[in-house]
């Protein structure tokens, strides 16, 4: 089937669209380039649409298949993880968040639902195709306890998270009012890279804890900041469920699998997407030196502002219901590959 794949240049995306390929399926890549990287996309071999998810007669033409990337063929499904996602950003300039996540995810949300982008289903009745949506651990906000599950209370604390949420909220109405399927993941913590070793993060400005851990290791940055070690955590600082980026894009494909096998409900099906298992930045750091077999200078530095002490999923939904099993839960093991990617991208030896 020809999938849409809206930031299929990013992190996240694009591991997404290998997970596809894999699984039989076409690909088609809608990225506006602006964090996310042509030679990524290149390198997958999958065409390249360069533009905004809110220009719509581009998503029609490409939805349609009149595009020239598409092909001729109908996109049948799409998975929207195009959105801007630097927390601090989103605080400094929340226009610029809820433009992009949220106004432009309504323009694509409209295009689904036009009856003149309706597809012939597996039961023979037509609708809105269906759509997976990348959100956030950030829609809970602070959590009143962990593991988190699904039915936890969301009151995201930044406008990043509060961009997410309010298309999940789009989702539930368009799932009632139109018929739009979908599927709502909430990622905790991605990292790692495809095993494979030629796809990983590349953050251009990069905040995650992992990736600068390693530039302080392969000699790229000088030192490593700790925001804070006075949390209420064994060590005092924070903790985070680490999730493996292929796992990641294994579940949207499954994920997807279910809305094509099982059309009919119009509610989004809620997932979290973690390894159920935390560890602290001081753990992350102690890993990563076993594993690179490199040291690092870090200072401990203030709290960052927005920084809940400590979020675990709880992930057994996706397991019972969608029979996903992550591959790669060991924190060593997303480290190795986040290694691997990083001396590969960034010429360390
Ligand atoms: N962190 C840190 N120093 C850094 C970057 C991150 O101590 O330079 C901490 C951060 O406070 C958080 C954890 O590492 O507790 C993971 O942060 P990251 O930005 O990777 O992901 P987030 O949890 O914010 O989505």
């Amino acid at each position: 089937m020809k999938v849409l794949v809206t930031g299929g240049a990013g992190y996240i995306g694009s591991h997404a669209v290998r997970a596809l390929q894999r699984a039989g399926h076409s690909p088609v890549v809608l990225d506006n380039l602006v964090y996310g990287h042509r030679d990524i996309v290149t390198s997958l071999d999958v065409p390249l649409v360069e533009g905004q998810v809110g220009d719509r007669a581009l998503l029609e033409a490409v939805l349609s298949g009149r595009h020239p990337a598409a092909m001729g063929e109908p996109v049948g499904a799409v998975l929207h993880f195009a959105a801007y996602a630097y927390v601090g950003e989103s605080v400094s300039d929340p226009a610029k968040y809820y433009r992009n996540n949220l106004a432009d995810t309504l323009v694509l949300l409209e295009a689904l639902v036009d009856p003149a982008q309706h597809r012939l289903r597996a039961d023979g009745s037509s609708g809105p195709m269906p759509i997976v949506f990348s959100s956030t651990c950030a829609t809970y906000g602070v959590p009143e306890q962990v593991p988190i599950t699904e039915d936890h209370p969301q009151r995201p604390i930044n406008p990043y998270g509060s961009s997410k949420a309010m298309v999940e909220q789009l989702l539930r109405d368009f799932g009632a009012a139109y018929g739009l399927p979908s599927v709502i993941f909430r990622y905790f913590n991605a990292a790692g890279a495809d095993p494979d070793g030629d796809l990983g993060e590349d953050h251009n400005p990069e905040t995650h804890l992992i990736p600068l851990v390693l530039d302080v290791m392969a000699g790229r940055r000088p030192y490593l900041q700790i925001f804070g070690d006075d949390y209420p955590t064994p060590d005092g600082t924070c903790i985070r469920d680490y999730i493996h980026v292929s796992d990641l894009a294994e579940a949207h494909v499954l994920g997807l699998g279910r809305l094509l096998n099982q059309p009919g409900s119009h509610e989004p099906l809620v997932y979290n997407l973690g390894n159920g298992t935390g560890y602290s930045v001081q753990q992350v750091i102690e890993a990563a030196k076993a594993v690179t077999g490199h040291g690092l200078l870090a200072h401990v530095a203030p709290r960052r502002a927005g920084d809940p002490p400590q979020l675990v999923a709880g992930a057994e939904k996706a397991r019972r219901e969608l029979g996903w099993l992550p591959r790669y839960p060991q924190l060593e093991v997303i480290l190795e590959h986040s290694w691997a990617w990083h001396r590969r991208r960034h010429g360390v030896a």
